[in-house]
């Protein structure tokens, strides 16, 4: 057999730290034993997915030094690697079933479902369907077509026993089907769910062994019983450990940078980050810290993993990137990674049309210039309180444009200037104090160029970083402080 594993993110956000430790550990496991390795976009939430997203995910692997044998952007012959464009492929898969009798077309309303809810919340119940549309006679299913009435397409679950499957690193799991809800398979629009799209490809694009994160492990009952349906072969399962927070808690943007491109921007060498993923619940047999991306495919053994709950520590990182950079790199190399790093023609030339303006030697570049290949800025809290304002604001200015500028898709001057104004005005605060503690947190002085365009040039997750460092320096939000920032935050509008 040729073992086949993949990568299969959802292109909904930034490149995130997880996706690559994911596709670390299913590259080295497929090559190491002479396999192939592959991606697949999953982007069957149209809402949510972007073109731009996927761009990154594809350029942050990359850059990290992963890649891929079959995938959107390299072909192959088991594509097309995206989902969006196989949506024929899941209708006729999800016709499969209902001919089968292993799913059912279901027509209750988004309001019946809410009240089911709802009821089953007030008693305490499990939450699910209620099989409602299960056994609807052959005439109530053709009078309704006929009326075209909306439906989804959901699959049958076993009411009683248990779903026993074998995980890789865990060994035999087992998981009541009574908390099996009946999934729906294909949405009222045609579209597949996470779980049709991911079982069919993964059997039509030949996965061996399906190799993600343990936030799978309760979804693992269905897929097994979709490809029993199908009469299809079971892929090996393994569930790897979350990376945690240095607090244990899942690995969170509110705790620390999880997207790939802070890292980068940060300057940490993608050598050292991918051999700190490494170093994620799996270590050498000689114990040994350091390695390349060569001694994890000589040495690979996936039963080395540990399911310890691996905890991504931004301290020990840094430790390990300095390593590198002292050991690793000659000071011909360290020149040349910094010349592309930051210091490259691109760079200078986002720059130089807002620096010019305030130039009268070469060398007021350095000031000027300094926070945009800074990473975190050398303030104090009393920096940002010399913008005017009490402690409170200050607080619900920084927390709630960076809520805002979460939201914002595409990272662009004139949509940050948006995001920023529509707080101010529902803040009822003037543009020009309100700016005021961004200027501090973001650029570290109030005399920088306009603090939007230094958001745009530094990139959304380091403004973002910024923001997240000078509340902190304010000394942070507590639970209770948060949950009242959030409801007033929805007050905002
Ligand atoms: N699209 C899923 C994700 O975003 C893939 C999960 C899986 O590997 O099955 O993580």
């Amino acid at each position: 057999m040729t073992i086949r594993t993949r990568i299969a993110p959802s292109p909904t956000g930034d490149p995130h730290v997880g996706t690559a430790y994911v596709a670390l550990f299913n590259m080295v496991f497929a090559r190491s034993q002479g396999g192939q390795f592959l991606l697949r976009i999953e982007d069957t939430d149209q809402t949510r997915s972007t073109p731009e997203s996927e761009q990154a995910i594809l350029d942050a692997l990359s850059w990290l030094g992963l890649d891929w044998d079959e995938g959107p952007n390299v072909g192959g012959d088991k594509g097309p690697y995206r989902q969006s464009e196989r949506s024929d492929i899941y209708r006729k898969y999800a016709e499969e079933l209902i001919e089968k009798g292993y799913a059912f077309r279901c027509f209750c309303t988004p309001q019946r479902l809410d009240e089911l809810r709802a009821t089953q919340m007030q008693e305490k119940q499990p939450l699910g369907y209620d099989g409602h549309c299960e056994n609807l006679s052959e005439e109530e299913i053709a009078k309704r077509l006929g009326n075209n009435e909306p439906y989804v397409v959901r699959m049958k679950v076993p009411r009683e026993g248990q779903c026993t499957f074998n995980d890789m690193l865990r060994g035999e799991i087992s998981i009541d089907w009574a908390q099996i809800d009946m999934q729906i398979l294909l949405k009222a629009d045609g579209m597949p769910t996470y779980h049709l799209a991911n079982v069919v490809d993964d059997h039509l694009m030949q996965i061996s062994h399906v190799i993600r994160g343990e936030e799978w492990i309760n979804s693992a009952p269905k897929h097994i019983l979709l490809y029993q349906y199908f009469g299809w072969d079971i892929p090996v399962f393994c569930h790897l450990p979350l990376l945690r927070n240095v607090d244990k808690s899942k690995l969170s943007k509110r705790k620390n940078p999880t997207s790939i491109l802070y890292y980068q921007r940060m300057g940490y060498l993608p050598e050292a980050l991918l051999n700190y993923l490494g170093r994620m619940g799996w270590s050498m047999p000689d114990e040994r810290e350091k390695f390349t991306l060569d001694d994890m495919l000589n040495e690979f053994d996936i039963q080395r993993v540990s399911l310890g709950g691996p905890v991504f520590d931004v301290e020990k990182l840094s430790w390990l990137n300095g390593m590198w950079i002292r050991e690793e790199l000659t000071d011909e190399q360290l020149a040349d990674r910094l010349q592309q790093w930051a210091l490259n023609r691109d760079n200078l030339m986002a720059f130089l049309p807002f620096a010019k303006q305030r130039m009268e030697t070469l060398s007021d570049i350095a000031p000027l210039g300094s926070y945009l290949v800074s990473g975190m800025l050398p303030i104090s809290a009393e920096d940002l309180h010399s913008a005017g304002m009490e402690q409170d604001q200050l607080l619900e200015v920084l927390q709630f444009s960076l809520w805002r500028l979460e939201s914002i898709q595409q990272w662009q001057r004139d949509n940050i200037f948006n995001a920023l104004k529509a707080v101010a005005d529902a803040m009822d605060i003037k543009m020009k104090p309100f700016l005021a503690p961004l200027f501090i947190a973001i650029a570290g002085s109030s005399s920088s160029i306009s603090v939007m365009d230094s958001m745009a040039l530094l990139g959304a997750d380091m403004s973002r970083a910024r923001l997240r460092h000078a509340i902190e320096l304010l000394g942070g939000v507590g639970k209770k402080k948060l949950k009242k920032m959030e409801k007033a935050y929805q007050q905002l509008g």
